[in-house]
């Protein structure tokens, strides 16, 4: 990828549908909005029936660590997109799958949201960790007791957003992974949330990451975007083949740059939290890492698609005008 996302005309839309069998679709950004995420995009959920009903495999794929698979099947129909269940892919479910596929039998230490840990126990695996923590009285002498409240059945760390993030947690996090069997996972590396009509933003799951990353020398299995977790289940799951699969997303260094990274078609929006001035400027200077996040096509918003499919072709317009 050395050259400038292109604008999408509708030659190149039909090409592209001819293609490809399977559509990966973001969520915050590209489907809806909002500080609620309840602000749907124009027309969003027409574009989801339209590729359905054309016969292509639509899944929607989330970094989002704070909801189960349940929670945005619910959101989904109330906005009008008839996705099947399981072809929701959200951080925490991926996280929750990859500990059933291990067969992992021991307590994970959760910081995130109670959505979290619903996906885990969903899957069999206890969790501890959710909500306020607090380490009693002084944390030199609990340390120097071994009193700091650890569980000895915990067999893994798993970090997302989480609003009770503290220093106890930090520290509790910290002392299950200097036990280098203890696994550390994190659902996504998203630094910020756009709070959309402000200029301010929210710090987010990649933050806390971040954080217990550095307090422990770990470095942690991510399982959003841009990670290939995702596309390893889809991939096992359902047969999806890259190079007939066409990824819609806002976020340059998450949904394209995964696109990328597995050969996709890739489609930016600009709806949501990247430009199409960085997406060009990613361009500058030919570093092969930023060029993996450069779309191939870009739209102002997903509903351009149903615009372009029904804009009469060149030819029928050449004959009108005769
Ligand atoms: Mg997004």
């Amino acid at each position: 990828m050395d050259s400038l996302p292109m604008s999408m005309d509708k030659d190149s839309l039909q090409q592209l549908l001819s293609e490809i069998d399977t559509v990966l679709l973001d969520c915050d950004g590209v489907l809806w909005r909002g500080a609620q995420g309840m602000d749907l995009i124009p027309r969003a959920n027409e574009v989801f029936t339209r590729l359905q009903n054309m016969g292509k495999n639509v899944f929607l794929i989330t970094n989002n660590s704070t909801k189960t698979q349940d929670s945005y099947y619910d959101k989904c129909r109330t906005l009008g997109f008839s996705v099947e269940r399981d072809h929701i892919l959200s951080a925490p479910y991926i996280l929750a799958q990859y500990l059933r596929e291990i067969n992992f039998r021991r307590k994970v230490y959760v910081v995130g949201a109670p959505g979290l840990a619903q996906e885990l126990q969903k899957v069999g695996v206890p969790c501890t960790g959710v909500g306020a923590e607090k380490i009693e009285g002084s944390i030199y002498s609990a340390l120097a007791q071994g009193s700091l409240g650890l569980d000895p059945q915990v067999g893994a760390v798993a970090v997302g957003f989480d609003r009770e993030f503290n220093y106890d947690k930090i520290v509790r996090a910290t002392s299950y992974l200097a036990d280098p069997e203890c696994l550390f996972l994190a659902t996504n590396t998203d630094e910020k949330y756009i709070v959309t009509g402000t200029r301010y933003h929210l710090p987010a799951a990649g933050v806390l990451v971040n954080t217990i990353q550095k307090a422990s020398g770990r470095t942690p299995q991510i399982m959003g975007k841009p990670s290939l977790n995702m596309f390893y289940m889809l991939q096992a799951r359902y047969n999806v083949q890259p190079e007939k699969t066409l990824i819609i997303g806002d976020t340059l260094h998450t949904d394209i740059l995964f696109g990328n990274e597995c050969g996709m078609w890739t489609v930016l929006v600009l709806s949501g939290v990247s430009t199409l001035q960085e997406a060009r400027q990613l361009t500058v200077g030919q570093d092969p890492q930023k060029q993996k996040q450069v779309p191939l096509f870009y739209l102002q918003s997903i509903a351009d698609i149903l615009t372009l499919m029904d804009e009469p072709d060149n030819q029928q317009v050449n004959d009108q005008a005769h």
